[in-house]
């Protein structure tokens, strides 16, 4: 039997949880939400939970992840109780979690928590430039290394774990299911989710979610394309012209995509920009940044100039070394690996059940 947590709405609200108590179940949002279905009913029913504190059913739902952030549910709730921005707090919850560290959770709930991560990360680095007696050459080859060892390290002791704690609450304890040709034939539903992130069309028909779809697709694909460029071509070291150029574009779409992201939030223009989490500006405002110092020091590469000015490559390493250990394993970015492999999981639960 499901055990209510009654301090679950006052732990909800440290994820950004706005006014869901206001509900009264009409049932507005679910018929207005064009992402909901028969077999998919949300958001009212992840209301309805976090309402009465049923903790252990959210935990082992994907729902919140089906759910795109169109805020048609908002505008139309006649309560004002912003089920959408709830579906996007349980977002924030569930990774916390998914999360065997606990530091999700932490950095979530706590601003004090990001300072004094990202102070950690500036007086480390500050240290190994006092102490170390690294030259140009040092820093720039321990850098790269530094990208390196990060993307193997966050997946395989944070990210990878975590995907399976994932799976645990929403897949084993559901359906129980091993069976290979399942995982096999949904694997398409991961790529398709993970690089396309297409669903997103189906929320309404309005141009600025086309747009907004768009821009996400272009966001990826030059983030994606440029962690390439850097970590596996060494883009700041390469003489290759193709390289070469190919980074410049890379990190000029990251940046300036990202400034328009910025620019949308602080005009709020849109229901999914009314509210923002604290973890929403880090990851747009560190993806700026990098983007931007990149495209700097490759710059400053190409013209002779980066001796003169090393201080931009440190400036870039530092917002590097703080997205790779805190953004990228518990901040915002991990909501583009969840919600593919929910898409994913969610398939196979799909394909195990009778009906299916
Ligand atoms: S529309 Fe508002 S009041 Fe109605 S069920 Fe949804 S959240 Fe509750
Ligand atoms: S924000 Fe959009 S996709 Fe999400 S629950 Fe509301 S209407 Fe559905």
């Amino acid at each position: 039997m499901a055990r209510p947590d009654l301090k679950f709405g006052k732990k909800l609200k440290k994820y950004g949880a706005v006014d869901f108590n206001a509900c009264y179940n009409c049932g507005t949002c679910t018929a207005v939400c064009a992402l909901a279905s028969e077999t998919d009913s949300f958001p009212r029913e992840m209301v309805r939970y976090s309402v009465l504190g049923l903790d252990e059913e959210i935990k082992g739902s994907l729902k919140p992840w089906l759910c795109y952030y169109c805020g048609e549910c908002s505008t139309y709730c006649p309560q004002e109780a912003q089920p959408g921005e709830l579906m996007m707090s349980l977002r924030r919850y569930l990774i916390s979690r998914y999360d065997w560290t606990g530091l999700s959770g932490l950095l979530c709930r706590s601003l004090a928590a990001y300072a004094a991560a990202f102070l950690a990360v500036v007086a480390g680095l500050m240290g190994l430039f006092f102490f170390s007696g690294w030259g140009q050459k040092e820093w720039m080859h321990y850098g790269h290394l530094f990208e390196m060892a990060a993307i193997g390290g966050v997946f395989a002791f944070i990210l990878l774990p975590n995907i399976v704690r994932m799976w645990y609450f929403t897949v084993w304890k559901r359906k129980k299911t091993l069976r290979m040709k399942t995982y096999l034939l949904a694997l398409p539903e991961l790529l398709l989710h993970m690089f396309t992130q297409k669903r997103t069309l189906s929320c309404n028909d309005e141009r600025d979610n086309t747009l907004w779809w768009f821009e996400h697709l272009v966001l990826v694909l030059g983030y994606l394309g440029l962690l390439f460029a850097t970590v596996f071509l060494d883009w700041f070291a390469s003489t290759h012209p193709v390289v070469v150029a190919a980074g410049y574009v890379l990190s000029a779409v990251v940046f300036v995509v990202t400034f328009d992201f910025v620019i949308r939030r602080i005009r709020k223009r849109s229901e999914k920009s009314v509210f923002s989490h604290p973890s929403d500006w880090f990851f747009v405002i560190w993806l700026f940044l990098m983007g931007i110092s990149a495209f700097g020091v490759r710059l400053l590469v190409d013209l002779g100039a980066l001796a003169g000015h090393f201080w931009l490559y440190l400036l870039h390493l530092t917002v590097l070394v703080q997205w790779a250990l805190i953004i990228v394993p518990f901040g915002k970015w991990t909501h583009f690996l969840y919600r593919s492999f929910a898409m994913y999981f969610d398939r196979i639960v799909k394909m195990e059940s009778p009906a299916a």
